[in-house]
């Protein structure tokens, strides 16, 4: 599964999930444009990449602003060449139950999390389009597809990322463009090491495999999709749970 000559963008790349499918895609010798709101944690992830002997960019983006996006695209086609793959996976909770939360707590999930990878997508497609190969990766969440209490804002974003992810492949397919998602269940990050210890044990106690996942699981799902070996495969959507649903 080499990817040398390819070239990856990967969203809120910073930490967690998104810094482990960086490197991931540059141990398969991909050259690698790490996009985040935290320019520091972007910096570092690029220069552990370039210690591994492949290119990599650090980009400063907030990928809820279209001209961020817009500009993160043309940055990482003027450094590394073009874009071959995009994940967006830059994400945020914030969770509160329906009656409490505010409007301001659902627009910005909701902004960050859906109108983000739809601002990323559009100006990385143009790219691709012309290039007639891409491979885009949507990371949503076992959420989109079960709701969750105290979680409107997030799992409306996730599920709505699917249905974006099913139209980014109905509309780019012609141009050798695929496009799919990973659905993690819950994985040992930042966002999940917020939760109180007695809620960890009692998902915990969910999950067929039971452990949560890690965000190495996740990578190796975004690798496999956005390999030569998945090449058929669009519109669909991965689930990396340890069996939490099926
Ligand atoms: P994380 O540790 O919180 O990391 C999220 C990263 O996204 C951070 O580097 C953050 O930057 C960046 N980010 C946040 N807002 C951004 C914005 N507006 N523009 C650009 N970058 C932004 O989260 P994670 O657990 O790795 O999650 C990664 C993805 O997987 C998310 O989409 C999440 O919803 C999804 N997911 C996670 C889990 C889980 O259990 N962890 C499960 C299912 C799905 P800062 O550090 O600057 O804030």
């Amino acid at each position: 599964m080499s990817f040398a000559g390819r070239v990856a963008l990967i969203t809120g790349a910073g930490r967690g999930i998104g810094r482990e499918v960086a490197l991931k895609f540059a141990a398969e010798g991909a050259d690698v444009a790490v996009a985040d709101l935290t320019l520091e944690a972007a910096e570092d992830v690029a220069a552990e990449i370039r210690a591994m002997g492949v290119k990599s960019l650090a980009l400063k983006v907030d990928v809820s602003s279209p001209e961020d996006a817009l500009k993160m695209v043309t940055d990482t086609v003027e450094g590394l060449g073009k874009i071959d793959i995009l994940v967006n996976n830059a994400g945020i909770t914030k969770d509160k139950l329906m009656l409490r939360m505010e409007e301001s707590d659902w627009d910005c999930v909701m902004s960050v999390n859906l109108k983000g990878a739809f601002n990323c997508t559009k100006a990385a497609a143009r790219v691709m389009a012309k290039a007639r190969y891409g491979r885009v990766i949507n990371i949503a969440s076992i959420v989109g597809l079960t709701g969750n209490a105290g979680q409107a804002n997030y799992s409306a974003s996730k599920a709505g990322l699917i249905g974006l992810t099913k139209t980014t492949a109905r509309e780019f397919a012609s141009r050798s463009i695929t496009c799919n998602a990973v659905a993690p269940g819950f994985i040992d990050t930042a966002m999940t090491q917020a939760m109180p210890e007695k809620s960890r044990q009692a998902l915990t106690a969910q999950i067929p495999l039971a452990r949560l996942g890690s965000s190495d699981d996740v990578a190796e799902g975004v690798i496999f999709l956005a390999s030569d070996k998945a090449s058929y495969i669009t519109g669909h959507v991965l689930s990396i749970n340890g069996g939490m649903y099926m």
